[in-house]
């Protein structure tokens, strides 16, 4: 692998990168000193570096010296080897970062060519030259034909078939009125050349059957456009974007070797800034609006009534990593001992104060804890689902893992019987976790 690896530290364009990105924190109103985020433009200098290092791959050096002869069926018998049967690759898993909003997106790769001339290519291959293309910015369809064509030039095949099933973060559905759930918008897309031209024709059924697409529908009605034009998140509109957050998102653009006047790229900046103010530190503490939680209170006391495990589950919500400037969403599940319950709208907009803003999921996890038992008088049990985007850039993440952090306070802390009464009562799997 041809990794940047250690090299990257100190060079000109990842301490330019490092440099607009503490104007991108600074614009959030944090202390770029602050100890969490240090070495965040870093991290994320080196993400992004890392995931465009395709710019300076060619495919020709990974194809050249894998093309190696197969002699093939003798054409009158039929179609196999070297000649015109159908090779495939599938299930190659691989992430890029999208153009139009520069987060990261995971992909399943499939590919398949029909060999002529007895010329063949080492199967390795098919992935490294798909990932050539995949660490630039991109969108799906693109990636897709740039893949499709550059091994029909170098293999100098019958034809070449890619299908690439994305799972973009669909920012829209973790908006406080959204109805979707789960985080993932899937994007279904293919490109063919030679005798794969035709998209009816048999030699893409051939290809397709062969391939274990979860796909009743192969195409998702969810467009690439229309799950990066969500950034254009509700609170943000109408306000003055920050001039010198959008020019540093510009610069970062630039010192990746993408020229930010290229037609995709052109809102990209401001699409990235909107979103990014969605996290802003706002200095405000979390107001409970006067809520009184009628704890031990009058009546139900009288009746010597025992406190009852209340519990409020799936609480969705969006945070964004403060160590790689990226998101992470999940849900949060809300255990406490009490006669009354809590508002679910109260849960909901506590869970929502302490998402949007820049956050470790450990931090997350403690601050809606230490809210809710100020409410409730101190037993609370809060358990956070999330699955991160920075694991899928940093070429970490399994399709489909996810994280859990939990806080336990008051009764809970002391009694195992409690805290396994909240557990039992969690739903299975509560998030979408994308592909697996
Ligand atoms: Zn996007
Ligand atoms: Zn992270």
């Amino acid at each position: 692998m041809d990794d940047l690896g250690e090299g990257i530290e100190g060079q000109p364009e990842t301490l330019a990168i490092e440099d607009a990105v503490k104007v991108l924190l600074q614009g959030l109103g944090e202390d770029i000193n602050r100890e969490g985020i240090k070495k965040t433009p870093f991290r994320v200098a080196k993400a992004l570096r890392e995931a465009t290092k395709g710019y300076k791959q060619k495919v020709k050096d990974i194809v050249e010296g894998a093309l190696f002869p197969e002699a093939g069926l003798d054409a009158t018998v039929g179609n196999a080897g070297g000649a015109g049967g159908l090779v495939v690759v599938r299930d190659l898993d691989l992430f890029s970062y999208c153009e139009s909003c520069l987060l990261p997106f995971q992909f399943k790769c499939h590919v398949g060519y029909i060999p002529s001339g007895h010329r063949v290519v080492g199967l390795s291959k098919l992935s490294r030259v798909a990932d050539v293309f995949a660490k630039r910015l991109q969108d799906p369809q693109r990636l897709a034909d740039e893949v499709c064509s550059a091994l029909h030039r170098w293999i100098e095949p019958a034809g070449v078939a890619v299908v690439l099933e994305c799972w973009h973060p669909s920012l829209e559905s973790f908006l406080p009125d959204s109805n979707r759930k789960g985080g993932w918008s899937r994007v279904f897309v293919r490109s063919g050349s030679g005798v794969f031209d035709n998209v009816e024709g048999e030699s893409w059924n051939d290809f397709l059957s062969l391939l274990k697409l979860k796909t009743e529908n192969s195409t998702s009605s969810w467009s690439w456009s229309r799950s990066c034009a969500s950034l254009k998140v509700s609170s943000i509109n109408g306000q003055l974007l920050d001039s010198r957050m959008v020019a540093a998102v510009d610069s970062i653009l630039r010192c990746l070797g993408e020229d930010p006047v290229r037609e995709e790229l052109v809102g990209t900046p401001v699409r990235f800034v909107k979103w990014l103010m969605n996290f802003r530190n706002t200095g405000l503490e979390m107001k409970l609006n006067g809520f009184v939680y009628g704890r031990g209170v009058d009546s139900l006391k009288a009746n010597n009534k025992e406190e009852q495990l209340q519990t409020e589950v799936n609480l969705s919500f969006w945070s964004q990593c403060e160590h790689h400037l990226l998101p992470f969403y999940g849900v949060v599940h809300i255990g406490y001992f009490g006669f009354n319950r809590v508002p679910k709208s109260l849960l909901r907009s506590i869970v929502h104060f302490y998402g949007f803003k820049l956050q470790v999921q450990e931090r997350l996890t403690r601050q809606i804890a230490e809210v809710v038992s100020s409410l409730v008088g101190g037993d609370v049990m809060v358990v956070v689902e999330a699955a991160h985007t920075c694991m899928i850039s940093r070429g970490i993440e399994k399709f489909g893992s996810s994280t859990a952090t939990i806080a336990v306070l008051g009764r809970f802390s002391a009694d195992p019987g409690a805290r396994a009464m909240f557990v039992q009562s969690l739903p299975n799997s509560s998030i979408e976790l994308g592909p697996s």
